[in-house]
């Protein structure tokens, strides 16, 4: 079968493999599309994410369909938690100590033809959910997971600075929850065009003479509730100065140096809460359950997202 590895920075190459061998509890699945996420980006520009550096040619690719021996489709979960450690038993299998994920670390991911994988981490998907739309399932729980962690409430006003695949998730999600303002920014245009068309009150352009930050703050109060979702110090410190005295800032955004940096007396005096989002904890069958009933996930808009199918 055809494999694409990473043997380095830059360094994607195709290889003929033998299929392989599922285990005890593992179904044989034929990979129908992944999608590319920006940490596949990561590891494809740096070999490495965050302090994990490549150990050997890696298969990447997480977000991914499949259809199974007995041609049933499904959307895959790519994190194996262990299910018997602390952090699993007490209902935060993201905070596994053992966690194997697809295309991380020693664990090939779905970018080859075949990939044996453990039944309890498929989940079946009906006709209302398109190939391309089940590969945003593992971007939408992230998103889910995110606007979890803030505890938002109906009325509250809200930021996405940065508005990739998982910022405009975000978006879209927050209205659901009931937000009453949502202010969106982007460095890239056609980034700001989506975020405006999925609602957003205010979409900007990053250097834009009037900014979010002015905006948010212009009632003198601030959002309650700022997501980074860019992986950029500037959007963290943009976060910082337009979240309101004793509002959240959800860190979603993966830095490619590996460090998070802001102004500490803006963020002191505001006593702000910061919370980091660590993969997406138990969100697939609400993930499943809101793009069947029309969840609108941005993979069909050109530009937004990658999906390659084996
Ligand atoms: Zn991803
Ligand atoms: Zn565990």
């Amino acid at each position: 079968m055809k494999t694409l590895r990473l043997h380095g920075p830059g360094d994607l190459r195709l290889h003929e493999e033998p299929v392989p061998v599922p285990g005890a509890g593992e179904s044989m699945l034929r990979v129908t599309a992944v999608g590319i996420c920006g940490s596949d980006l990561h590891w494809f520009n740096e070999a490495g994410i965050g302090d994990a550096h490549l150990e050997k040619p890696l298969v990447l690719g997480h977000e991914f369909t499949a259809l199974t021996e007995d041609g049933v489709r499904v959307a895959v979960d790519p994190s194996i938690p262990c299910g018997e450690c602390e952090f699993c038993l007490e209902g935060n299998p993201n905070f596994c100590a053992k966690l194997i994920f697809a295309g991380h670390g020693e664990q090939d991911g779905a970018l080859r033809e075949r990939i044996a994988w453990p039944k309890r981490c498929l989940f079946p998907l009906s006709d209302a959910i398109s190939d391309p739309a089940g590969v945003m399932l593992e971007p939408l729980g992230i998103a889910i997971h995110a606007v979890d962690l803030a505890h938002l409430r109906v009325g509250m006003s809200v930021g996405v600075f940065g508005c990739g695949p998982i910022g405009l998730l975000i978006l879209q999600l927050v209205q659901l929850a009931g937000a009453n303002k949502v202010f969106a920014t982007d460095i890239l245009p056609h980034r700001v065009e989506a975020a405006r068309a999925l609602g957003a009150d205010v979409a900007s352009l990053v250097g834009d003479g009037l900014g979010v930050r002015e905006l948010a703050i212009s009632d003198g109060r601030g959002l309650d509730v700022v997501f980074e979702a860019a992986g950029e110090n500037n959007a963290v410190e943009m976060a910082v100065a337009a979240a309101r005295p004793g509002g959240k800032v959800i860190l979603v955004g993966i830095p490619s140096d590996d460090r998070t940096s802001f102004t500490a007396s803006i963020a002191r005096r505001k006593g702000l809460t910061f919370k980091l989002v660590r993969r997406m904890k138990l969100t697939y069958p609400r993930a499943i359950r809101l793009v069947e009933s029309g969840f609108a996930v941005a993979a069909r808009r050109e530009g937004l997202k990658v999906i390659i199918a084996p």
